[in-house]
């Protein structure tokens, strides 16, 4: 029997992962939507994981947000939008721009990021935006800055398919990017002298592809990749042409790289070795190497370190700005790129311009015709919501994130909404425990109801596009904001038309022609014919003017960099002491994604079809220590640090090391009694990136009895 009739095929993008896939979402005449990978979007080419695949499954308005609350009741979208208005107003005018905060998400689109930041840091006057984009690549967008003197990823996916030899450096790409892990898969099968080296603590599904595995000790990545700097300086292995023409500070970092002295690197990695001779024999030896990183990288205390050790060996080696190699940091969400293009984050302005810089912040408030512009780096996740503990943060708006299940030390992130006297949350569902802490409650438009645009890992953005009619009285997030923006006097620079108004404003100020006052140029979009910004095509930026529209680019092909005198900056890293986890707590905790669910699982968790790959939330343990513990598999065990605990189900295995543990991080206690990882994570950031340092909490374990 036929299925029913397709109104309408629409071409949009998954909104989860940094991958980007693009998708073709058929609407059928009993509202149901089929869900297919384009086979025309070149990310997935097709493909999609189960993720993506399982989209139609939740679009399901159950549990949705149809109405603004006030205090619990239901408002009106004009009382709900003044009391905003004049509550960030008052703050502002008694206590200080710096008095208020916007926390936004990876999850909304370009549109909603770049109206965000226009509001708070060239209207209100303070940098208080930032976004949990701060949890996934922050440590690289500081490490991209030292090296490079701006926040640049020069990687393309087709890099990891034409390379030689693929790092993987804490990065489970078979469960956190699937789609580009099937891109490697099949380029591995395809040519036979291709290899693969994962390095990570715990043996993830990724080693399925793996030729080497070297399972280090946790944060012990700077010390692997300094041995890797003076093995190859050692072996001649290096570009002396290149570091001399290209780059400064190569003395300093192989000083501080110190000898390649492999019995000392085996000792502070773990690792064995031959091992070690092997992985950077085969660097040495591998001109087409390409090293991509993720979060075993960037949520570490040392993650900036740990990026710069890695690019360090590029510069070296002259391996970046060419086909098939380079450092390669792939993003965790949807739209991390994206916020970072608009200047998104605490420590960034619009258009990869730095707040630091005076001629910068001329170049955007004369873009932007705004009363004042922010003028030092506002408060990253962490601190932010530290300050609202501690009463410093008067109003806060959050949106399309739900930092109490979600940020570490989540019961103290709790305690500073309740401590804030005025919290509004921007959000699709009540699934989110942050909803409940809200004084003011807007119901945004979800996935397939939005229109905008998002940039993936390699830097292409892609249109997603409106599927479904805006439920209920829900309102995209962009619209939220200007209207906010517009109450509070500046009617003027947020009267927007729709999201295609704000790229090309977007567009615009990446192009500026006062542009020659600025110090370097990327000129991200300014090359992009927009005449048609809904057929917009999935395109690469950047797109500088004068280039075909379309066109790709690589970055660094040249050998220049950003940086004032154009060359790239090595950084000296050091190898700190190991971090002691002590007698009361002696296991590190390590915290990461699992293949079939997303984040807190607001979306994902609606489809029974993803919860079939695990079901409920559990403890990795190694057999040495569960015995140790007295811990059976399938035990309940509980997990805790100084900051709280979760009880967990026990999977005793060896694919993780001994005096480590490791829990998935998307249970809420909605969905599972005490099962909130980042209850127990430690708010220890990373001093250059402010990233916490998710991956090493001290914990103990112990079977949980029940009399
Ligand atoms: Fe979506 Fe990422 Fe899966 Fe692609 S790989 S379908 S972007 S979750």
């Amino acid at each position: 029997m036929a299925g029913p009739e397709t109104i309408k095929t629409v071409k949009t993008t998954c909104p989860y992962c940094g991958v980007g896939c693009g998708v073709l979402a058929q609407v059928k005449e009993d509202g149901s939507v089929a869900i297919s990978g384009d086979p025309e979007h070149p990310s997935n080419f097709g493909r999609l994981c189960s993720k993506g695949s399982a989209l139609g499954e939740t679009l399901s308005l159950d549990d949705r947000l149809f109405f603004p609350e006030i205090e619990g009741a239901q408002a009106s979208w004009d009382e709900a939008l003044d009391l905003v208005a004049d509550r960030f107003t008052q703050a502002v005018r008694e206590y200080g721009p710096d008095s208020v905060a916007f926390y936004v998400s990876g999850q909304i689109l370009t549109e909603d990021y770049y109206v965000a930041n226009k509001l708070m840091k060239g209207f209100i006057g303070s940098a208080n935006i930032d976004t949990n984009s701060r949890l996934c690549m922050a440590s690289s967008v500081a490490g991209h800055r030292r090296s490079f003197g701006s926040d640049t990823v020069p990687g393309t996916y087709e890099d990891l398919e034409s390379c030689e030899l693929l790092v993987l450096v804490g990065s489970n790409l078979a469960w956190c990017h699937p789609v580009l892990f099937q891109r490697v898969e099949a380029a591995k099968a395809a040519n036979p002298q291709m290899r693969v080296v994962v390095i990570d603590p715990r043996e993830t599904a990724t080693c399925a592809i793996a030729d080497l595995h070297l399972a280090l000790k946790p944060d012990s990545d700077v010390a692997l990749f300094n041995g890797l700097l003076a093995f190859l300086s050692e072996a001649g292995a290096l570009d002396q042409a290149y570091i001399k023409a290209h780059t400064n500070g190569f003395e300093d970092a192989v000083a501080s790289a110190g000898a390649c002295e492999i019995n000392r690197i085996a000792e502070a990695t773990g690792l064995a070795r031959r091992d070690l001779a092997t992985f950077y024999t085969m660097v040495a030896r591998t001109e087409k190497t390409v090293t991509v990183y993720s979060q075993g990288v960037n949520q570490s205390t040392t993650g900036t370190d740990k990026v710069n050790a890695i690019i360090n060996t590029h510069l070296a080696t002259g391996r970046i700005g060419r086909a098939g190699m380079g450092p390669f940091s792939v993003t965790g969400q949807p739209n991390a790129m994206g916020g970072r293009e608009v200047g998104g984050l605490a420590n960034m302005l619009a258009s990869h311009m730095a707040i630091e810089n005076p001629k910068h912040r001329a170049i955007v408030q004369d873009f932007w015709q705004s009363p004042v512009i922010a003028e030092k780096p506002g408060l990253k996740a962490v601190d932010l919501f530290r300050a609202a503990r501690s009463g410093k943060i008067k109003a806060l708006w959050i949106m399309a994130t739900n930092p109490v299940d979600s940020l570490p030390d989540a019961d103290g992130v709790a305690d500073a909404l309740k401590a804030c006297p005025f919290v509004v949350v921007s959000d699709v569902t009540r699934a989110a425990d942050t909803v409940g802490y809200a004084n003011v409650l807007l119901p945004a438009a979800a996935w397939g109801e939005k229109d905008g645009t998002v940039t993936n890992s390699e830097r292409r953005i892609s249109r997603q596009r409106s599927l479904l009619d805006l439920p209920g009285e829900t309102r995209p997030d962009w619209w939220q904001l200007s209207e906010v923006a517009c109450r509070m006097g500046f009617k003027e620079a947020f009267d927007y038309s729709g999201p295609d108004a704000i790229f090309r404003e977007h567009a615009a100020l990446s192009g500026y022609e006062n542009r020659g006052s600025r110090d370097f140029d990327i000129s991200a979009l300014a090359g992009l014919a927009l005449s048609e910004f809904d057929g917009l095509e999935p395109v690469q930026w950047p797109q500088p003017s004068g280039m075909g529209s379309g066109e790709e680019t690589r970055f660094f092909a040249n050998g220049n960099f950003y940086t004032p005198d154009r060359k790239a900056a090595f950084v000296a890293t050091k190898v700190k002491e190991p971090r002691e986890t002590g007698r009361r707590f002696p296991f590190v905790l390590n915290t990461g994604r699992i293949r079939d669910q997303w984040h807190t699982m607001t979306r994902t968790g609606k489809t029974p079809r993803l919860a079939a790959h695990i079901a409920e939330p559990y403890v990795e343990i190694h057999p040495v220590d569960a015995k140790q513990s007295g811990i059976d598999a399938a035990d309940l065990v509980e997990v805790k640090s100084p900051y709280g605990a979760v009880t967990v189900r026990a999977q005793v295995t060896e694919k993780v090391q001994k005096g480590t543990v490791f829990v998935p991080m998307h249970w809420t206690d909605q969905v599972a009694s005490q099962a909130r990882v980042d209850a127990v994570v430690a708010p220890e950031t990373d001093p250059f990136s402010g990233q916490p340092g998710s991956k090493f909490t001290p914990v103990a374990i112990r079977k949980k009895q029940y009399s």
